[in-house]
């Protein structure tokens, strides 16, 4: 049987296959199968709802349509590699592949921020549109290159809630002293509007709410949020979630790894990473409906939105940090432009379409 071209300096390993009927490379006249044993390090609890749940959806899926060929194992945080070291392990060739979100990679790569949201950014259609035609995925290849990586958008909660809080958020003082779990870009804002950004993982945000040592949390929306209990540990629960309007996971592949698929097995990861785009904004787009429902019906819990001021004194310090990221990073510089370029076109035919019908229809 000749041997193909996908020897690569990987752990793991492609396979040739017993020789399947019809081949005219083997001795026997039937075809050599190249199969491939992946393992995809993730930054999600196990099976974690919407997050988690997403990557071995896309394994599920990946193994259905490659008739077996494309093996990706999946390993929740810590399993294999901590949760933020899952970046590095890619770029490595540690491991094959991962998920997470890009903008975990903040400090090591700043512009990949712009990849999963920033405050005030782009919602989930908007996110698909620069990405998939504005030339958005493009620039996040680009930015990847250097790691030797190949990333997908692959995933989507849709725009979260600005979180739970166990005071009153009246006016923009209520910010001053506020001792909240926001990560990233959005905790920079929170901090400049005299607040105390707190950094915590999953798994110590409820305690933290419950014993007040925290007087806030942002998390994703109601699905997950629920699944937290975080509703038992505050009272107000706020809207909308400006730090984060459309957040996007990614699903990254190693370049050597990438390399050594065939043609049709890159285009079935592909077309699946698509799929898991669309499939996990659909998981929290119900999940949410549901657990919201819930919520409204718990007399202890109060559904507020932010008022007018406070989301406007918000934004104003957001664009004051995102210059300040654009000022001391030609990276971010070069794909902020393209990303701002999208967002204010996009404004006006948002306003008419999505928002607009929204409007009506309540
Ligand atoms: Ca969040």
């Amino acid at each position: 049987m000749k041997r193909r071209q996908f020897v690569g300096g990987l752990a793991a390993a492609a396979s040739i296959a017993a020789c399947a009927k019809q081949d005219a490379d083997c001795a026997d006249g039937t075809t050599a199968v190249a199969s491939f044993e992946w393992s995809a390090v993730t930054s999600w609890p196990p099976k974690y709802p919407g997050l988690g749940i997403a990557v071995d959806n896309l394994a599920e899926r990946v193994d259905k349509a490659s008739n077996g060929r494309l093996k990706i194992k999946v390993y929740a945080a810590g399993e294999l590699v901590p949760a933020f070291e899952v970046f590095d392990s890619v770029s490595r060739g540690t491991v094959e592949c991962g998920h997470d979100a890009s903008y975990y990679h903040k400090g090591k790569v700043d512009a990949a921020q712009f990849f999963t949201a920033i405050p005030f950014g782009l919602n989930y259609l908007e996110m698909n549109a620069w990405l998939y035609y504005g030339g958005g995925l493009e620039l996040w290849r680009e930015l990847y290159e250097p790691f030797n990586m190949v990333p997908f958008p692959c995933g989507n909660t849709g725009v979260q809630m600005g979180g739970w809080f166990n005071k009153e958020i009246n006016t923009v003082d209520d910010l001053r002293g506020l001792k909240m779990r926001i990560p990233g870009l959005g905790g920079e804002v929170l901090r400049r509007a005299g607040g105390t950004p707190v950094t915590l993982p999953g798994s110590e945000i409820f305690t933290s709410l419950q014993t007040g040592a925290i007087d806030a949390t942002e998390w994703v929306g109601p699905y997950n949020d629920v699944a937290f209990g975080l509703h038992k540990a505050a009272k107000y629960y706020y809207y909308p979630g400006w730090q984060e309007p459309g957040p996007t996971l990614e699903f990254y592949v190693n370049r050597d790894a990438w390399e050594s698929l065939p043609a049709d097995l890159q285009a079935i990861v592909d077309v699946s990473c698509q799929a898991i785009n669309m499939d996990m904004n659909a998981e929290y787009m119900h999940g949410n409906a549901n657990a919201l429902q819930q919520l409204v019906d718990d007399p202890n819990i109060e559904l507020r939105a932010f008022p007018e001021e406070v989301l406007e004194h918000l934004e104003d310090i957001a664009n004051e940090v995102i210059a300040e990221l654009v000022d001391r990073d030609p990276a971010s510089a070069k794909i902020y432009a393209s990303f701002d370029a999208f967002r204010q076109k996009s404004k006006l035919n948002q306003r008419i379409s999505e928002q607009a019908f929204l409007e009506t229809r309540l």
